[in-house]
């Protein structure tokens, strides 16, 4: 079966130039002892949107492996397919992230959840789960609720596997299950069940990721308790090791975590909880490196400056289009957005401050930030003077976004310093 590596790192580069930088920070790291396995990822969602095919993600990752003569193994991932989306990107990719969302809360048959909950009855009562300190109270109305909420989901995750499988082969192709696109969080005692249904689904899941409590905004920090999430996440990593052992699981089964990118009030804890208990970590990092090439092209001044605070006016225009398609994931306050007025007179520093996730600068702008990270759309309807101004200015942008995975994610996750 291929397998990922115990620690590894999703990579989104929606306009696929920065690849190189992005594995220069993950062959640093393992110069630092961390082994990282690198994934590139790309939804749907950002293919359609900027016009890309799923095969174009699989040749920058060949070319920037090939050309840096990185010989471990990489892969290139599916990001949130159903079975609506999943064709296309077959061919191409190598991991697949079956989001389950939309099947979350339909209904699966009456007798499917009958036989579910009656398969379950040895787990009712006061569950000790090792690791976790108060046991789970698991009744029948539990296990039923959810099922009713879960089962169908766990249902299509099966038959969306299938399909993959079918024209991949066997053992051909990492599979993880997500369901972190949903309004409310799984509980770690849903996440169990969940886990049992998957198993009973015989879907070989390598990587699991759940909404964790709190809001995982796109580009900004984590809002919510850390400590909280801190216990949460521990516990879910210990259901994942009583599901490995009672379920089937596969034995490498570990947790993925959709960061939306930048969540650093919680990366020390992450880094404490699987480095205390040895386990492995998917972690997901979204698209910030389209931001990290605004804030490159920012610092480069000239042109390029010119070209990214026109992206922001158009975007202040757009504000209620550009962040529709994201709305459960950004909180953006729009008064505290600047107008162009006051932009147009800001200086390369200035701008790139703004944007950059430096959370004690005092120009950095969250509001600004999330604004731009929806705004790539605006960049892909000027692609060829984007591309061209990302060239010219390939030194600065590549450098921006190297110190942005390795300085602000990897030494901060794995406490490099
Ligand atoms: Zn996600």
């Amino acid at each position: 079966m291929k397998q990922l590596g115990k620690i590894s790192m999703g990579l989104g580069d929606r306009f696929g130039h920065q690849g190189s930088a992005q594995l220069k920070a993950i062959i640093d790291a393992g110069k630092k002892g961390i082994e990282i396995t690198p994934v590139w990822n790309k939804s749907n969602r950002e293919h359609m949107i900027i016009g890309t095919q799923p095969g174009d993600v699989r040749k920058e990752a060949d070319h920037v492996t090939t050309k840096a003569g990185f010989k471990k193994s990489y892969f290139v991932d599916a990001d949130h397919i159903n079975l609506d989306t999943v064709d296309r990107f077959i061919e191409s990719s190598d991991f697949f992230t079956i989001d389950v969302a939309s099947y979350i809360g339909k209904k699966a048959g009456d007798q499917e959840i009958n036989e579910f909950v009656k398969g379950t009855a040895k787990y009712t009562g006061e569950l000790k789960i090792p690791g976790i300190r108060k046991p789970f109270k698991v009744t029948n109305k539990l296990v039923t609720e959810i099922a009713e909420k879960y089962l169908f989901a766990a249902i299509k995750a099966w038959e969306i596997f299938r399909k993959i499988e079918k024209e991949k082969g066997k053992g051909n192709f990492v599979t993880e299950v997500s369901m972190d696109e949903v309004p409310h969080p799984q509980t770690p005692v849903e996440l169990l069940f969940i886990l049992k249904m998957l198993g009973e689904e015989n879907i070989p899941v390598q990587t699991i990721a759940p909404k964790f409590s709190g809001r995982f905004n796109k580009g900004v920090d984590y809002v919510g308790d850390p400590e909280k999430f801190a216990e949460e996440f521990e516990a879910d990593l210990m259901v994942i090791d009583f599901a490995v052992r009672e379920f089937g699981l596969p034995h490498n089964l570990k947790m993925s975590v959709h960061s939306g990118s930048d969540k650093f009030a919680i990366y020390p804890y992450i880094g404490e909880i699987i480095t205390k208990h040895g386990k492995g970590l998917h972690l997901k990092t979204a698209g910030t490196t389209w931001l990290e090439e605004v804030i490159g092209l920012a610092a480069s001044g000239g042109k390029a400056l010119d070209f990214v605070k026109d992206i922001y006016y158009k975007s202040l225009e757009k504000t209620e289009e550009l962040c529709a398609p994201y709305a459960d994931v950004i909180d953006i306050n729009i008064s505290k957005l600047p107008p162009k007025s006051e932009v147009a007179k800001w200086s390369s520093r200035k701008f790139a401050d703004s944007l950059r996730h430096v959370p004690g600068n005092k120009d950095y702008n969250p509001n600004i930030r999330q604004l731009i990270h929806v705004a790539y759309k605006l960049a892909a309807l000027k692609m060829d003077e984007y591309f061209h101004l990302l060239e010219a200015n390939e030194k600065t942008v590549s450098a921006a976004v190297y110190e942005n995975i390795y300085n602000r994610h990897i030494c901060r996750l794995f406490d490099i310093k």
